[in-house]
């Protein structure tokens, strides 16, 4: 059984189609990626498979479950995670706040404490600002907190939306470098990335998105040498 099974998924603002009925398919374990350029459809396919926009058309099966009308609060009890575009942290909560949040629908707190102990493994940088405000800390840093709130929650499918955007490039390697080892710990993922590259780079199968529909799709190795990938996204 797959982790994620998109068919057909619609998504209209108004009249404007932002998502044109577009296939997409997650196997447990895995990390695949969507790429695209700015205003493609990513976001809006991300935000509609955690509830956060109505689908127009289609259907969506999350772990064997067809997911039409469940509520936006139930998504991360499932299991299904999404660390949005601008990370969304908690600017006047701790960063460790901010990781509890994560474990919001959790009482396991000896769990909780592992996991939170685990995330400070991951992120060195986090525990050494653990009582400090997120709103006071860089962007990278940012990302970080917001990765590691939803690794507090525990999640079966974890959607993250552009994590490079507006880091420096050392930090985005890192941040990436987490991403690795996330998926490495048996979580599934998909990635939404404009960084093209670092995202086929670090994911086993890739979907390419151009204005709402699915143009390519394949191995991430076999798309960084496609030609068109490269000339489109890779800047070659
Ligand atoms: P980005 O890299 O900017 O996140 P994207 O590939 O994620 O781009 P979307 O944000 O999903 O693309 O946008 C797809 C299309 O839908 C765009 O034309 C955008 O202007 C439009 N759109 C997105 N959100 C809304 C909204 N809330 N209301 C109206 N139109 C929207």
């Amino acid at each position: 059984m797959s982790m994620l099974k998109v068919n057909n998924l619609e998504v209209a603002y108004g009249g404007i189609q932002a998502v044109k009925g577009i296939d997409l398919t997650i196997e447990k374990g895995e990390l695949v990626t969507l790429i695209g350029a700015n205003g493609a459809g990513k976001t809006s396919t991300l935000r509609t498979l955690v509830g956060m926009e109505k689908k127009s058309g289609g259907s969506i099966v999350y772990d064997g479950q067809d997911i039409s009308g469940v509520p936006v609060y139930d998504f991360v009890r499932r299991g299904l995670v999404m660390i949005p575009e601008g990370r969304g942290v908690f600017a006047k909560l701790t960063v460790e706040e901010n990781l509890r949040m994560g474990a919001y629908y959790r009482n396991d707190e000896d769990g909780i404490k592992a996991d939170i102990e685990h995330v400070y493994e991951l992120f060195p940088r986090l525990k050494e600002r653990q009582k400090q405000l997120a709103g006071t800390l860089s962007g990278g840093e940012q990302q970080m907190v917001a990765m590691g709130r939803a690794i507090l929650s525990r999640p079966k499918l974890l959607l993250l939306d552009e994590p490079s955007m507006g880091l420096a490039p050392l930090i985005v390697e890192k941040i990436f470098e987490i991403v690795r080892k996330i998926s490495a710990e048996g979580v599934t993922m998909l990635l939404v990335e404009q960084n093209a590259k670092l995202a086929l780079e670090v994911s086993q199968r890739g979907y390419v998105m151009e204005s709402g529909r699915i143009t390519m799709s394949g191995n991430s190795k076999d798309l960084l040498d496609d030609e068109r990938v490269r000339n489109a996204y890779l800047g070659e």
